[in-house]
């Protein structure tokens, strides 16, 4: 983000967000839609044109690319007629490849090196935005690099209209004609202890009570025996950010994503997020983070949450005794849907956790951890099954129902 407009509008904002010394007052942020009704609405009905500029997409921005496409129908810009821009339109790419910008009508303006929303100048390699009109006929991922747009879809957005990215983080988000909600400003008030571990930088709320010397250690330590348990060197391992929350309620409003669904942790981005010092939170996104980074980013939740799982299973075997138990009774949940399915599709049941958790572990009993590894980085399971082992996913889906009875 541009570092002048920045500084202007945090003066601007100093003291609008006035919550206590400990909790956040959330009706001091521009309020979420909890029902997502904008999303539905665009997804719902309607064939959805999802529109990119005319530019030659490399491997890695391909897959981010059809990560984000969902059902629409993907068109180049300069293939674009007079009615189409009637239509709904899904708008994805770098903001200033687009030729004719202005034609989509969105409040977002193009810069020379980035964009513009509200008198606000994004113009980092690391910014991006998504957008929903109150028409819910345009949807926005667009940024300044197409790395910058992947974190979108990995966040659960959909409740605000507006969310704009910085590197990962989600700097402000809210509603059109409204002011936004300036969260790395509400941040730097929240959070007033800041440390450093081996593995990890926690910064915290000033009621969460935590030993560091005993507490860090350990978590540093735990980093140690996954690393073992999954076979990865933990060599130039990037620093994991933790924020603590004095609150579970403050997770969602401060992480930058209200959701309907009550958060006991997210790892959005490769940044944690907890309420006070959950180690069994911490480690959840830790282990997300560490297989990020050591094997590499795997674009799909159910296999992304599915790893965690069974990296869980190698330290306690009862944990995957109870994941068979609740698969078992929710069988029907598996679906291809699910395992293709966007973020929206995997959070909506706490159940396809266990479910993804032991079929991860059926896969990897399959093809071998090593495989599995290896492919997973690659974003190519699927690929992986159906060339080396001829299985395509109805018939994995199958075999996996009757290993699992
Ligand atoms: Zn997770």
């Amino acid at each position: 983000m541009n570092r002048t407009i920045f500084t202007l509008v945090f003066a601007i904002n100093l003291s609008i967000y006035g919550f206590g010394q400990d909790s956040l007052d959330v009706s001091l942020f521009s309020k979420p839609d909890m029902t997502g009704k904008l999303w539905q609405d665009f997804f719902n009905g309607d064939s959805i044109l999802f529109v990119i500029p005319d530019v030659e997409l490399s491997k890695t921005d391909s897959t981010v690319l059809f990560a984000c496409k969902r059902s629409s129908k993907l068109v180049k810009e300069s293939e674009l007629k007079a009615d189409d821009y009637d239509k709904k339109m899904h708008v994805w790419g770098v903001v200033t490849d687009f030729k004719y910008w202005d034609k989509f009508d969105m409040p977002i303006n193009q810069t020379a090196k980035g964009f513009e929303y509200s008198g606000l100048i994004f113009e980092n390699i690391g910014n991006s935005m998504f957008y929903i009109n109150s028409k819910a006929n345009r949807l926005a991922y667009i940024g300044n690099s197409i790395q910058a747009i992947d974190p979108i879809r990995r966040s659960m957005v959909g409740t605000y209209q507006i969310y704009i990215f910085n590197d990962n983080v989600i700097v402000f988000n809210g509603n059109e004609n409204e002011p936004l909600n300036d969260l790395e400003k509400i941040r730097k008030e929240y959070f007033t202890r800041h440390i450093n571990s081996k593995y990890f930088k926690i910064s915290s709320g000033s009621l969460v009570v935590f030993d560091f010397d005993k507490q860090g250690n350990k978590l540093d330590a735990f980093i140690d025996s996954l690393a073992i348990l999954i076979g990865i060197n933990t060599q130039e391992f990037h620093q994991l950010h933790i924020y603590l929350y004095n609150h579970l309620n403050d997770v969602s409003y401060l992480s930058g994503m209200p959701s309907p669904w009550q958060m006991y942790g997210i790892n959005v981005n490769n940044i944690a997020h907890a309420s006070s010092l959950d180690l069994k939170t911490i480690k959840h996104e830790t282990t997300h983070w560490l297989i990020h980074q050591k094997i590499g980013a795997n674009s799909n939740n159910f296999y992304v949450e599915g790893f965690r799982q069974y990296a869980e299973y190698l330290f306690d075997s009862t944990r995957f005794k109870e994941d068979l138990k609740i698969t078992k009774e929710n069988t029907d949940l598996l679906t291809i849907k699910l395992i293709n399915g966007d973020s929206h599709e995997f959070f909506s049941s706490s159940n396809n956790y266990p479910i993804s958790g032991v079929f991860v572990h059926f896969l990897i009993e399959l093809i071998g951890l090593d495989n599995f590894k290896q492919y997973y980085g690659r974003n190519e399971i699927n690929k992986l099954l159906l060339q080396n082992q001829n299985i395509d996913k109805d018939e994995l889906i199958n075999r996996f129902k009757e290993w699992v009875q």
